[in-house]
């Protein structure tokens, strides 16, 4: 059979095509983040933030900054979505480290983007940039392996099976556990959005840090889960991981809703 050239050329570009390593929640983990964010706004917020993402909610606005990632010219912003730390510190070691540390990361431009996004002068165009970097990047920190170690690049490195089909461990947090669930994100919301005033207080009253030190902590946990190589996961490890992967998103959720009363309200 004769294969006319532009056939041959899409085969070809289908058996080329390499899966970018990913690096954040996938598209559902940050909507179901924005979805949750969106139910805790004050009045004020909801108002500014319809002022600068028009009819994009902030759910749909959460994945923006993993979709420019195919954009050279935002290749700049490819380490703002997390923090690597190395592994078997204490809170207090890794509270300072990150307190400290002045490098480009989410910790440090979550700040940047906090005080950016008070200030009145700047422009639409960035503040719309900055909301949708701030939606994203705090829905990422709630993800373990974004506060993961850098020899593996965040479990990027570590090779396992879920059921039979290869990924790597960061992919199996941030879109595997996720869809096994399957839900959409707005079901996803509705199903784990059940928080009482006090325990919104309490979450959005903790120190950024806080947060880090709570996804540095299990990502040690999922570290120390995957012994050999290709390891496989499944079942049991969506039964044990279940619980801690929604209360992730809905601290996220939560938290951002907290950062953008504060900010917006
Ligand atoms: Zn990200």
């Amino acid at each position: 059979m004769r294969i006319s050239p532009v056939y041959k050329a899409i085969i070809m570009s289908i058996c080329l095509y390499i899966p970018l390593q990913s690096a954040a929640w996938g598209v559902l983990g940050h909507r179901i983040v924005g979805q949750i964010a969106d139910s805790y706004l004050s009045k004020g917020a909801k108002k500014a933030i319809a002022g600068i993402l028009g009819n994009e909610s902030v759910a749909m606005s959460s994945n923006w900054p993993d979709f420019i990632k195919s954009d050279p010219a935002y290749k700049y912003l490819s380490n703002w979505h997390y923090a690597n730390i190395k592994g078997g510190l204490t809170q207090e070691q890794v509270i300072n480290l990150l307190e400290k540390d002045t490098a480009t990361n989410a910790y440090t431009k979550i700040n940047w983007l906090k005080s950016e996004l008070k200030r009145k002068e700047i422009s639409v165009t960035d503040k719309q940039m900055y909301l949708r970097l701030l939606i994203h990047i705090v829905g990422d920190i709630h993800q373990p392996l974004h506060v993961g170690r850098l020899d593996d690049l965040g479990g990027n490195k570590i090779k396992v099976l879920w059921l039979n089909d290869p990924y790597n461990l960061h992919q199996i947090w941030d879109e595997v556990l996720i869809d096994f669930q399957q839900l959409s994100y707005t079901e996803f919301a509705t199903a784990i959005n059940y928080t009482t005033k006090q325990q919104r207080n309490t979450l959005q009253q903790q120190p950024m840090s806080f947060w880090f030190w709570e996804s540095y902590q299990i990502a040690e946990q999922v570290y120390g889960d995957v012994k050999g190589t290709e390891e496989k996961l499944g079942y049991q490890y969506n039964f044990k991981y279940k619980a801690i992967l929604e209360a992730q998103l809905l601290k996220g959720g939560v938290r951002l809703a907290g950062i953008l009363n504060e900010i917006f309200g």
